[in-house]
């Protein structure tokens, strides 16, 4: 895509001229559930207590590690995993190629980590529509690649609740339940105006992971319940968006800048034109005497 098409298309993203799939008025307190780097025990422990909840979530998987270190517990999902979890209804969001810092890195960092491994996805047969950024970590740059892959929101980990617009739709906030306690929960929740939507991020769900990133599995329970006995709407993200606007036609550089410099060269022509029309009047007309009419001196001065 050229830099202009990349221009345009953020110039509509930012001008807020295409409304998102959401404006459907709806007052209930929605609430998206997501399980980031695509751990072997989100299908073995997660989809069924959300089955049994009746709640339908998205798992950000790292395209690099699926399937890794099976028969341990840092085992990962494999592709048979993530093909039963879309035919259950969740979704499956990228989280990258190789989970990488995106801040300051090249171009070609970039294409692979946000294009290619949604490309490798959809090669397996996944909508991806849902990107969410590694570490958070995002800046104008990284937005502006999401966008241009076709993404259709992205998310980060900041905490706060939001209303689906063209403004934030790459960079919607998420609180990460990891280390919370219950009451954390219920106040980051009931935070969640009537209309409004929260993110909850989690990665293990697991009575011996990691401390820094697990929810024991008794406290994951509580948490689904209290959502549900408090009519909490668990929806899927991105269907709080309709597709990002199409990309305007490329017009290659060469054919802009033989535009501009045609357009320079016949101006350049034209005035020459002009001036040696002036300056043979001028010769033709010198044998006569000089009027001094207001006319003539407008058109020959
Ligand atoms: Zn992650």
């Amino acid at each position: 895509m050229s830099k202009l098409a990349v221009m345009f298309t953020v110039l509509l993203i930012t001008s807020g001229t295409v409304v998102p799939a959401s404006t459907a008025a709806s007052s209930s307190r929605k609430i998206c559930l997501f399980f980031d780097d695509g751990w072997e025990n989100h299908y073995s422990v997660v989809l069924p207590i959300l089955q049994e909840f009746g709640f339908k979530a998205t798992f950000g998987v790292i395209v690099k590690y699926i399937g890794m270190n099976r028969g341990t517990f840092f085992s990962r999902m494999n592709y048979t995993e993530l093909s039963f979890l879309k035919q259950a209804g969740m979704e499956i969001a990228c989280h990258t190629m190789t989970h990488t810092h995106l801040l300051n890195v090249s171009k070609e960092v970039l294409d692979e980590e946000i294009k290619r491994a949604k490309q490798v996805l959809e090669a397996h047969g996944f909508q991806i529509e849902t990107f969410i950024y590694p570490y958070g970590e995002f800046n104008d740059t990284i937005q502006r690649y999401v966008a241009e892959a076709g993404y259709w929101c992205a998310r980060t980990i900041e905490r706060g609740v939001f209303f689906p617009s063209e403004e934030n739709r790459y960079s919607l906030p998420g609180w990460v339940a990891d280390t919370k306690t219950m009451d954390d929960f219920v106040s980051f929740v009931e935070s969640v105006p009537p209309g409004g939507v929260g993110c909850i991020v989690y990665h293990f769900i697991s009575d011996e992971g990691p401390a820094e990133t697990t929810v024991p599995v008794n406290l994951f329970r509580k948490q689904l319940e209290y959502l549900k006995e408090n009519n909490f709407e668990i929806v899927l993200v991105s269907s709080l968006f309709s597709a990002p606007p199409a990309p305007p036609p490329t017009i290659p550089w060469s054919i802009l800048t033989l535009v501009v410099a045609s357009l320079f060269y016949g101006i350049a022509l034209f005035l020459i034109f002009r001036r040696r029309t002036r300056k043979r009047r001028e010769t033709t007309t010198s044998g006569s005497p000089v009027s001094s009419s207001p006319l003539s001196s407008r058109y020959f001065s």
